[in-house]
């Protein structure tokens, strides 16, 4: 029998979501030296990029040029790509197995994790994640809605993401109308009422997971001020040795900087808040009026680091309409697949799945890191799959090799897949109607659209 990865019998790859963690395993895949290799590339959308189109801000355009990148790695001929094919639905892992000698899970956390407090499921009570598929025009958030008409609006945690949240409610809605926002996400924010955002850390500013670049953006917002209270940056001794960080110590020098500025004129205000964790959120008439807190005061955690801890003083936080949970994704499990629930991630040892099979990325590693961090993430699982294979560990499968084998099944299964040719196709129409628009990009928001964009 020919042994796959030579000229005779090309390894099979699948690799199942096509953001940017799947685009860089095919480059690292493409790029072996002396490798004769077929990768299969899935996305259960019409689209591909994953966060770099759905989850990075619409006025952070440069970083989704990345995507140009992917576009040369999907322009290789020995790469193909299966939009539209859902796992689990369309295709099953078993089906999978049978017709690939290696699986490479690239399907990121699409899920978020909870604050587990009363109130969280009050009306008015939303995950970061929904904001953000919403505003950029993802499919699963694109019937959702958001009464901005409250005054005032919290964000929970501190990380880059309740940072975009915070800039997008913030921002004037004229700067994102240039960009490719969701049409129906800039007509709800054009009609907001929220006045203050309040930006909630449960640990103090040395510890904000936020990048200083992120921050300074958010001074940056013209319509808004950043109000930040000199008593939120008082520093306790472990803080103080935080400091050392150079991140931190941006961070932190941003924030004295504004507080120095004081309050302001501008008619937004954003008030990060630090050291404080919403115990309640309390209801009114059925929809969310208002968030109790409670302060904390913070401590080592016996593993190098700073935890925080209640002190039993609380206060409210009036006419907040509006809440999103940003404090951090998790992983959806996939059936037949190891998952670990603890860290909401799949379970691997370093990329290692199950024999020949391998998870890159947030599904590997947990939702940490920016895009580029899946780059050396998926190049480390590509090295261990390559390992694998010369060392013969690869699961012992009756794989069927042949190019046929899934476009045969996904089209008895009457699947209609998108190719990658045809994804471009769509493409051009979201830039050609964003061009009609005066902005960067009109993106189709419901799946049905996209499948027709590509029938075209
Ligand atoms: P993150 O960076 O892990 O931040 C999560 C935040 O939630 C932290 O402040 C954390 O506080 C807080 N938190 C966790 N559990 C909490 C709880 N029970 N109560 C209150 N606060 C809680 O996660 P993320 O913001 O979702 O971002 C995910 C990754 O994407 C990060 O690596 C981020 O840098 C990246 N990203 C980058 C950009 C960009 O570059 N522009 C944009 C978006 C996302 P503790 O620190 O106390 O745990």
């Amino acid at each position: 029998m020919n042994r796959p990865g030579t000229p005779a019998r090309p390894l099979c790859v699948a690799v199942i979501g096509a953001g940017p963690s799947g685009f860089y395993a095919v480059e690292a895949l493409i790029k072996v030296p002396d490798l004769n290799v077929r990768v299969d590339l899935f996305d259960r959308l019409p689209s591909p990029y994953g966060l770099a189109r759905g989850g990075v801000a619409p006025d952070h355009q440069k970083i989704k040029s990345v995507t140009a990148v992917y576009d040369r790695v999907a322009a290789d001929p020995r790469v193909r790509f299966f939009g539209h094919v859902k796992l689990g639905i369309d295709i099953m892992v078993s089906e999978l197995r049978e017709r690939y000698d290696q699986i490479v899970y690239a399907v990121g956390c699409e899920s978020d994790r909870k604050m587990g407090i009363p109130g969280e499921d009050l009306k008015g009570s939303y995950s970061a994640t929904d904001f953000v598929g919403w505003y950029n025009g993802h499919p699963d958030y694109r019937d959702m809605s958001f009464d901005l008409s409250c005054e005032a609006a919290a964000v929970v945690g501190i990380g880059n993401v309740a940072i975009d949240v915070v800039r997008i409610l913030a921002q004037d809605p004229d700067v994102l109308a240039k960009t490719d926002i969701a049409a129906h996400a800039l007509e709800a924010l054009r009609k907001s009422k929220v006045k203050r955002v309040y930006l909630l850390g449960r640990r103090g500013p040395v510890q904000a997971a936020f990048s200083p670049k992120e921050i300074e953006e958010v001074g940056a917002v013209e319509r808004a001020d950043l109000v930040v209270d000199e008593g939120e940056l008082r520093l306790d001794v472990v803080s103080q040795q935080g400091l050392s960080d150079a991140t931190a110590r941006k961070n932190y020098e941003y924030l004295v900087n504004a507080a120095h500025k004081g309050p302001g004129t501008k008619e937004l205000k954003i008030i990060p808040r630090f050291c404080v964790s919403p115990v309640e959120l309390i209801g009114e008439n059925g929809r969310l009026a208002a968030v109790a807190l409670e302060h904390n005061e913070l401590e080592p955690d016996g593993k190098g680091g700073v935890k925080a801890r209640g002190n039993h003083e609380y206060e409210t936080l009036k006419d907040v309409g509006l809440v999103f949970r940003s404090v951090g994704y998790r992983g959806v499990p996939i059936p037949g697949v190891p998952f670990n629930d603890r860290a909401g991630r799949i379970d691997n040892d370093n990329g290692r799945v199950a024999p020949s099979e391998y998870a890159v990325g947030w599904a590997k590693r947990g939702p940490s890191g920016l895009i580029g961090t899946n780059r050396a993430c998926s190049v480390a699982t590509v090295a261990a799959m390559m390992e694998d294979l010369k060392a013969d560990r690869l699961a012992v499968r009756n794989v069927d090799p042949s190019p046929d084998a899934t476009p045969i099944l996904l089209s008895a299964k009457g699947v209609q897949t998108v190719s990658f040719a045809q994804w471009k196709a769509i493409d051009k129409l979201e830039l050609e109607n964003g061009r009609k628009a005066g902005k960067i990009r009109e993106k189709f928001t419901h799946v049905q659209e996209m499948l027709e964009a590509a029938a075209k």
